[in-house]
């Protein structure tokens, strides 16, 4: 039996959907830049399995989805509408939005919808209930379902209304094919012991949570590879200071933890030798430092030539890898080689190659080696979480 079998949760192809009005909550939190563009549209694409299913079962199709963080109220930057126009682009065919994702005009909407059409609802965290797991927003969501499908991996390690209490008042659930592919891909790491090849690569800029991903993998791993700001923190905890470079001066202590940790279970906790550094963000001059000649005024923003070569040759022996954030500054130029150069090693392994989170995607495309990955995740936090815990709030609710 295949792991997604145990989990005892129905996949859309084994649900009767013909003509039913099908609720499919998908995550299209995708990547928008400081004016609002669409900057990836591969969240979209991911979902496209799903919907051209329902479409060959002249479903009618709804579709929703959170953007962004709203915190509750209305802003037109976080519209679904430019997602509506860009899914009725690649499906080529008429797709409807809807100015909200309840109430009477919604309902009305999804009455008038035909087999074979597809309706948007707007961003379910306008609302401020969403992120409560309110059962009163999930009863008027319930309202336009006969089916709910859940295709929202990336957002399923949340206890949301539309992921989590929305299925218990839904007969008819299960998951959409992005969902089932998700748990497929990154169950094939779930079972693995320190031994087995398991290595992981861990960049980014969020010290606290990246830590709760460290933590769990002490015990399975052989080697982790740290990289980008959160870099600094833990080499601020081993007493090397980097200039100006970003340190979270309270995550110090739990970083010393987490290198202790390491040290008492074998694990090869590796940090970066060397940096590419720059006065400022938005410098286009950089210069290379150690950690042992890093001067005040500068803060680093990538890993360095030496860090890149030691950590390629710690590829040797790896079976298994899972990625998490980049090494640095990857959307600048600049600051991209070392995130560049070790996702092409990556994926040149004859390993078994999981990257995850919003930016996994971008860095690989850049990095021209997104399709050699065996798997990219759509969830950074959920992949990890799933991987923790061998399920999701949003998978258990399916059930
Ligand atoms: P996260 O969401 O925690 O995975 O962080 C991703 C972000 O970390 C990216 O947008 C990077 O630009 C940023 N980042 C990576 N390395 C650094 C660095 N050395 N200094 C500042 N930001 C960084």
């Amino acid at each position: 039996m295949s792991f997604v079998e145990t989990l005892n949760v129905k996949s859309i192809k084994e649900l009767a959907i013909r003509e039913k009005r099908v609720f499919i909550r998908t995550d299209y939190n995708i990547p928008l830049d400081n004016e609002g563009n669409i900057t990836n549209i591969n969240r979209i694409e991911r979902t496209l399995p799903t919907i051209k299913h329902a479409l060959e079962h002249n479903s009618r199709i709804i579709l929703a989805s959170h953007l962004g963080r709203p915190d509750g109220e209305r802003d037109p930057l976080y519209s679904l509408e430019p997602i509506a126009t860009i899914l009725a682009e690649v499906l080529e065919r008429d797709v409807f939005f809807f100015e909200d994702c309840v109430g009477m005009g919604a309902q009305q909407m999804v009455r008038d919808i035909k087999p074979g059409q597809i309706l948007v609802l707007e961003n379910l965290r306008f609302n401020p209930e969403e992120k409560k797991n309110s059962m009163t927003f999930a009863r008027e969501l319930a309202k336009m379902c006969d089916v709910y499908i859940n295709d929202a991996f990336g957002v399923s390690h949340r206890k949301d209304a539309s992921v989590n209490a929305l299925p218990s008042l839904v007969d008819t659930k299960g998951m959409g094919l992005l969902m089932k592919k998700e748990i497929e891909e990154l169950s094939k790491l779930i079972g693995l012991k320190r031994g087995d090849g398991f290595y992981s690569i861990i960049g980014g800029s969020k010290v606290l949570d990246k830590i709760t991903i460290i933590r769990p993998m002490l015990e399975v791993v052989d080697r982790i590879m740290i990289g980008g700001a959160m870099a600094y923190t833990f080499l601020a905890a081993k007493g090397i200071k980097l200039g100006n470079s970003k340190v979270e001066e309270d995550k110090i202590s739990i970083a010393r933890e987490i290198i202790r940790g390491a040290e008492a279970r074998g694990v090869d906790l590796l940090f970066p030798v060397d940096h590419v550094a720059a006065k400022t963000f938005d410098s286009t001059e950089t210069e290379i430092f150690s950690n042992d000649n890093f001067p005040e005024n500068m803060m680093a923003l990538d890993i360095g030539p030496e860090t890149v070569k030691m950590y390629v040759e710690k590829l040797e022996g790896c079976k298994y890898v899972l990625w998490n954030g980049p090494m640095g500054v990857f959307e600048k130029d600049q600051f991209a080689k070392g995130s560049l150069a070790l996702a092409q090693a990556v994926a040149s392994l004859d390993a078994h190659t999981v990257a995850g989170g919003g930016d996994s995607v971008s860095l690989m495309k850049k990095a021209g080696v997104k399709d050699m990955f065996t798997h990219i995740s759509t969830g950074g936090g959920a992949s990890l979480e799933f991987l923790k815990n061998n399920t999701l709030p949003g998978i258990d609710a399916l059930r």
